[in-house]
């Protein structure tokens, strides 16, 4: 996903936040300047979906200009705050491919080490409308499984899920 640009201001007064040194309380990365608050910082959460159809799984090339450009990922995003995880899971799906989607089974939870993003992926059958490249998309394409772009996923998590939900299968 990603990068998450660090906080600047305090949520409480508004002041400039700054780093903590080292020897404060390693668990809270920021203090405010003008009332010494803490700030701590949350992970973010976000979603993907294996999205099968009839004809394999669909992917995207992805469009951003970041490290995954042009690199095929899984339909997904943020997760809003006060939005059900599922109920992102099947916006996003829409949104960047096109699809309606029913979501049958939690693939796992993903997260690694000095990442801010929480990665929740889904499987889920096509049950309308047809994959379309949306504005996050260069292009979408349906694999089956022996034709999986392995070496070319956008994101370490984009194989970590598929690897977990194909190698379940056998
Ligand atoms: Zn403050």
């Amino acid at each position: 996903m990603a990068s998450v640009s660090p906080p600047r201001y305090c949520q409480s007064c508004g002041g400039a936040l700054l780093p903590a040194t080292p020897h404060a309380d390693k668990k809270a990365p920021y203090f405010c300047a003008a009332c010494a608050q803490p700030v701590y910082l949350d992970p973010k959460v976000a979603v993907a979906v294996v999205v099968r159809t009839g004809g394999g799984i669909v992917m995207l090339r992805r469009a951003q200009k970041d490290q995954a450009h042009g690199k095929w990922i899984l339909p997904g995003g943020h997760v809003d705050r006060g939005e059900e995880v599922t109920t992102a899971a099947v916006r996003e799906v829409r949104e960047e491919i096109g699809l309606e989607v029913e979501l049958t089974k939690l693939v796992g939870v993903y997260s690694y080490p000095d990442n801010p993003w929480v990665l929740v992926v889904y499987e889920a059958l096509a049950n309308g409308g047809a994959p379309m490249a949306g504005d996050e998309a260069l292009e979408v394409a349906e694999f089956a499984v022996e034709d999986i772009p392995w070496e070319d996923f956008g994101y370490q998590s984009t194989a970590d899920a598929m690897h977990d939900l194909l190698d379940d299968q056998g």
